[in-house]
């Protein structure tokens, strides 16, 4: 039996005992079967900085010598940042109108004390680390990336062999965190029982309605994505019709959508772009492989909403700061997730934190995560693909216009 599927037993099993118990039963639930909960909850907390900080860091040198790569390495990042945040605010724009979660306001579980929210200067002050480790040591997400990003540039300017044995040494750092991440995600299902188990004895069956909200507010947004942004962007710069993109791009998406791994639909991508779409070798060996390291356009949806979801069933009011917060650390987020299956989950921990909504909400999003994760990583794969057909399309006029310039 597969390891999501073990996680939505938890969540039917932990729903059915909760409506058995009922509010009588609280006192045991919490003092024997709530803590378990919580040391699943510390688990994955334990991995967020190590995990943050290493693939950021991965991801960035990945890039190689950010000279070399120049005009297509700035245009393809620009497309792949620019796309993912419209995506989160799309999320944020569906989620706002279908509000999942609205009226649920659960009880147990989790604190409800939401840090007052900073103005926008003091979040980009506080973007600045004066002290890493300090805030590695507090879990303030934000600085912590900008720290990696900091070091990453500095081992690519370093280059050479010294910077070359800094990649192999964060680059297995990050393939340790993956494992210790998959360890981890192996005791889901009795976390996610205990988390959930004292939650709906203490609310009853009004836990389900919220969950099916969730996974419809992520499918539509994500059609909404696909139709608005990436229609747009192969139409009107790659010069492409939507049916041709999407009819070249349908193989890639439903590998995408039923092994829920960008990293496995990659060759399936890098086929299809070439004899598909017509995207050069040459571009589509740069584009495609970086979009599926750190261009999540569904997951940061997915983040947008969830966040958005979790803050809703716990009755807490996200500031505007809050939701530019999300979306600030959300795309970050996204770029350092594996694109492997359940990735976005453990990333989800991160931004949650970074606003200081609770944790616990993951344990009802959890149970449904292997639903969500097909429609994100359907819309990661197509993101990658729009951008290199408009990668693809600029640089051929840029061609043209430099061989004519040599004629
Ligand atoms: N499964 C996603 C992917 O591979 C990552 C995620 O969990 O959001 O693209």
């Amino acid at each position: 039996m597969n390891l999501s599927f073990r996680i939505f037993l938890a969540l039917i099993l932990s729903v059915i005992a909760g409506l058995i118990a009922g509010p009588e039963s609280l006192p045991f639930i919490k003092w024997w079967i709530a803590p378990v909960g919580t040391m699943f909850i510390n688990l994955i907390k334990m991995m967020i900085v190590p995990v943050v900080f290493t693939s950021l860091i991965v991801g960035m040198t990945g890039l190689g010598d950010t000279k070399k790569l120049g005009r297509i390495g700035i245009k393809t990042l620009g497309l792949y940042l620019a796309t993912t945040a419209v995506a989160i605010v799309i999320g944020f724009g569906v989620a706002g109108i279908s509000h999942p979660g609205v009226g649920t306001a659960l009880s147990g579980g989790a604190s409800m004390t939401v840090k007052e929210a900073p103005s926008i200067m003091q979040v980009f002050v506080a973007m600045i680390p004066a002290n890493p480790v300090q805030s590695m040591a507090k879990a303030d997400i934000l600085p912590v990336i900008i720290f990696a990003l900091f070091i990453g540039v500095g081992i690519i300017q370093v280059g050479g062999e010294r910077g070359q044995r800094l990649i192999d040494f964060f680059d297995s750092c990050a393939e340790v965190c993956y494992k210790v991440i998959a360890i981890v995600m192996q005791l889901a299902p009795i976390g996610v029982f205990a988390l959930l188990l004292p939650v709906v004895a203490q609310n009853g069956p009004k836990v389900l309605l919220p969950l099916l909200s969730v996974i419809l507010t992520v499918a539509v947004a994500c059609v909404l994505h696909a139709v608005l942004v990436y229609s747009a962007l192969a139409s009107v710069i790659g010069k492409m019709s939507p049916v041709k993109f999407f009819r070249g791009m349908s193989e890639a998406m439903l590998i995408a959508f039923t092994t829920c791994s960008s990293s496995a639909t990659l060759p399936v991508n890098m086929k299809n772009a070439q004899e598909k779409l017509g995207v050069s070798r040459d571009v589509a060996s740069f584009v495609l492989p970086l979009g599926a390291t750190i261009n999540m356009d569904g997951t940061a949806l997915y983040m947008g909403v969830c966040s958005l979801f979790i803050a809703n069933v716990f009755g807490i009011d996200l500031s505007l700061q809050q939701m530019m917060m999300i979306v600030m650390t959300g795309t970050l987020a996204s770029i350092g997730t594996a694109g492997v299956p359940g990735a976005g989950l453990i990333m989800l921990a991160m931004v949650l934190q970074s606003v200081g909504l609770p944790i616990e909400g993951l344990a009802l999003v959890a149970g449904i995560d292997r639903v969500l994760d097909m429609f994100r990583t359907c819309i990661n794969v197509t993101g990658d693909g729009a951008v290199a057909v408009v990668i693809n399309e600029t640089e051929k006029i840029e061609g043209n216009a430099r061989e004519a310039e040599l004629v």
